[in-house]
C-alpha cells in the first residue's frame, strides 16, 4: 500500500477542523484527538492518546464496540456510524451525552486509521424534546408524518379526539383517519404538499372530516407546516373539530330559516285573509249598492219637475260616484277570486282569448277609432275566463292610456324554451321607468280619475292571473312614447292562428 499521509500531518490538519475528530488505529487505539473533540468529552488531547476509543463509549455499549469496530476495519468504508441507532459519548466525568459519527477510513504511513468526525447531538435533541413537549401539550390534535406519509408522532389530543392509542397510529398511513371515500385522492394531494410546501390551511374549498377509530366521521378543519429534517420533508398538521362550530352555524341557519317561514306563513295568512276581506266586503257592499243606485235613479225619474237644478245635480253626481263606486266593488271582487277559483286548467287558444276580450271591449274600441293588429298566438294551459280578463285590462289600458293619435295596439307570441312570451304594445302615453314595478301594485294609479277613470286594480288582477299561470308580468315603456307589456305563460303547442 502506497505510504500518503503521516499521523503528525493529518493531526496538524484536524486541528485546524471546527468538527471534533479522535483518529484511532485498526486496533482502536487513539492516534489523534483535536482540541475539539477533547474539549467535547472533557479531557485534555494528550490524556487521550494512546487509550482505546472505548473509554469514550458509555459502559452498557461498551463490550459490544469491539466487534463493531473491527466488523469495519475488515470493510472500511465512508458511512455514518450505528444507522438506526441512538449514539452515546461518554465524558471524563461519567456523563453521557447524544452524538452522531462519521466515519472515514484512511491508510496512512501507520496503515489504516479510521477518523471519526464526532457531531454534540445534545442542543438538537433538547430542541427536539422541547417541540414534543410543545407537541404533546398542545390543545390541538397534532400528527407528524414522514415524507412517505408515514404517521411519525401524534399527540395526546390526537388519542382523544380520534378515538386511537398513539402506538395504534404510529406507523401507518397517515390515511387511516381519513374517510374511505376520501382516500384515493389524498396521497396525490400530500405530494403536491410536499412539492410546494408552505404553512397554510388544507381544503380551503372543500369540506374536511376525519374518522375515528369507532368508524365514525366528524368535520375538521386543518393546517399544514412543512418540517425539514436530514430525512426529508416532513409535515406536521394540526387538525381542529369543527363539529361544534358546524352545529351552531346549522342551528343558527335553521333558526333563521325557521323565523323566515314563520315570517312567510304570516303574510300568506294575512294575504289570504285580507282577499278573504276583500271578498265579503265587495261582495256584501254589493246588494246595498244595488239599491243606492236603483233609489237614486227612482228619486230622479219620479221627482225631476219637483227639484230645482241644484238638486238635480247633485243627483247626477251621486249617480256618477255610484257608478265608480260599483265598478270599484267589482273589480275588488274579481281580485279577491283569482285564487279563489278551483277551475282547472284547460287547453286555450288564445286567438279566441284575444276574439272575446275584443268583442267586451265593444263600444271603446270603435269610440277610440283603435286598431287592433294580431299576430299567430298559440294555445296554452290555463284558466280561459282568467286569461280573458287579462287581455281584457291589457287593451282596454293601451286604448285607454292612449295619446293624441289613434291608438294602434300590436298583440303577439314568441315561443321561449320553456313558456311562451306574449306582449301586448301600444302608441299611448307611456309611463316614466320609476312606475314601471308600482303599477302592479293594487290601487296604484299614475293619473287623476277625471283624466283617466279607473279603479287601480286591472294590472294587479293581471299580474295575480299571470302568477296563477306560473309566469312573470312586466312593463317596457317611456313617457310619450307608447308601452310593452309582456308576459309569459307555460305553453306547449304550436301557434295555431
Ligand atoms: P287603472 O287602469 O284602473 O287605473 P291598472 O291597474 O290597469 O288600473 O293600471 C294602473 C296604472 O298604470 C294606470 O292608472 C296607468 O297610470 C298605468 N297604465 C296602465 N296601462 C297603461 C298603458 N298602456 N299606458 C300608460 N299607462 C298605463
Amino acid at each position: 500500500m502506497p505510504s500518503t499521509i503521516t499521523v503528525a500531518q493529518l493531526a496538524t490538519i484536524i486541528d485546524a477542523v471546527p468538527t471534533a475528530i479522535v483518529i484511532v488505529d485498526g486496533q482502536g487505539r487513539i492516534e489523534s484527538v483535536n482540541a475539539q473533540a477533547a474539549r467535547l468529552f472533557g479531557y485534555t488531547s494528550g490524556e487521550l492518546l494512546g487509550e482505546t476509543i472505548e473509554n469514550l463509549v458509555p459502559h452498557r455499549l461498551r463490550a459490544q464496540h469491539p466487534r463493531l469496530r473491527e466488523g469495519y476495519v475488515h470493510a472500511p468504508q465512508t458511512r455514518p456510524m450505528g444507522a438506526g441507532r441512538d449514539l452515546f459519548g461518554l465524558r471524563k466525568d461519567g456523563t453521557e451525552f447524544p452524538i452522531e459519527i462519521g466515519l472515514n477510513p484512511i491508510t496512512a504511513d501507520e496503515g489504516l486509521l479510521v477518523v471519526s468526525a464526532i457531531v454534540d447531538l445534545s442542543e438538537r435533541k433538547r430542541l427536539e424534546a422541547r417541540l414534543r413537549a410543545a407537541i404533546e401539550a398542545a390543545p390541538t390534535a397534532m400528527v407528524m408524518i414522514d415524507p412517505a406519509g408515514t404517521i411519525v408522532l401524534v399527540n395526546a389530543e390526537t388519542e382523544r379526539l380520534f378515538g386511537y392509542d398513539r402506538d395504534e397510529l404510529r406507523g401507518q398511513e397517515v390515511e387511516v383517519l381519513i374517510p374511505p371515500r376520501f382516500r384515493a385522492h389524498h396521497p396525490g394531494l400530500r405530494a403536491q404538499y410536499l412539492s410546494l410546501p408552505e404553512a397554510r390551511r388544507m381544503g380551503e374549498s372543500r369540506d374536511l372530516f376525519g374518522l375515528r377509530k369507532d368508524g365514525s366521521e366528524f368535520p375538521i378543519e386543518i393546517g399544514l407546516n412543512p418540517v425539514e429534517s436530514d430525512e426529508g420533508r416532513f409535515v406536521l398538521s394540526a387538525i381542529v373539530d369543527i363539529s361544534e362550530r358546524t352545529r351552531q352555524a346549522n342551528e343558527t341557519l335553521w333558526v333563521a330559516n325557521e323565523a323566515l317561514r314563520r315570517a312567510n306563513q304570516d303574510l300568506e295568512r294575512s294575504n289570504l285573509e285580507l282577499r278573504r276581506f276583500a271578498y265579503i266586503a265587495s261582495h256584501d257592499l254589493q246588494t246595498p249598492m244595488r239599491s243606492v243606485t236603483s233609489f237614486v235613479e227612482l228619486l230622479s225619474a219620479t221627482y225631476a219637475d219637483r227639484l230645482d237644478e241644484q238638486a238635480q245635480d247633485w243627483i247626477r253626481r251621486t249617480v256618477r260616484s255610484v257608478h265608480q263606486l260599483r265598478t270599484l266593488i267589482q273589480d275588488l271582487l274579481e281580485y279577491s277570486r283569482i285564487d279563489a277559483v278551483e277551475r282547472p286548467f284547460e287547453d286555450v287558444a288564445m286567438s279566441g282569448v284575444v276574439e272575446d276580450a275584443l268583442a267586451l271591449l265593444g263600444a271603446a274600441l270603435s269610440e277610440s277609432g283603435a286598431k287592433v293588429v294580431c299576430g299567430a298566438l298559440p294555445v296554452v294551459r290555463g284558466d280561459r275566463s282568467q286569461l280573458v280578463q287579462v287581455l281584457l285590462n291589457l287593451i282596454g289600458n293601451a286604448i285607454k292610456y292612449r295619446a293624441a293619435e289613434p291608438p294602434l295596439v300590436t298583440i303577439s307570441a314568441e315561443r321561449r324554451r320553456d313558456d311562451w312570451l306574449f306582449a301586448v304594445r301600444d302608441n299611448g302615453i307611456g309611463m316614466e321607468e320609476k312606475h314601471h314595478q308600482r303599477i302592479f301594485e293594487i290601487f296604484q294609479r299614475l293619473h287623476d280619475p277625471q283624466d283617466y277613470p279607473g279603479t287601480g286594480i286591472g294590472l294587479a288582477v293581471c299580474r295575480r292571473v299571470v302568477h296563477r299561470h306560473g309566469g312573470r308580468i312586466w312593463v317596457e315603456s317611456e313617457l310619450g312614447r307608447g308601452s310593452a307589456f309582456h308576459f309569459t305563460i307555460a305553453g306547449r303547442e304550436a301557434p295555431t292562428s
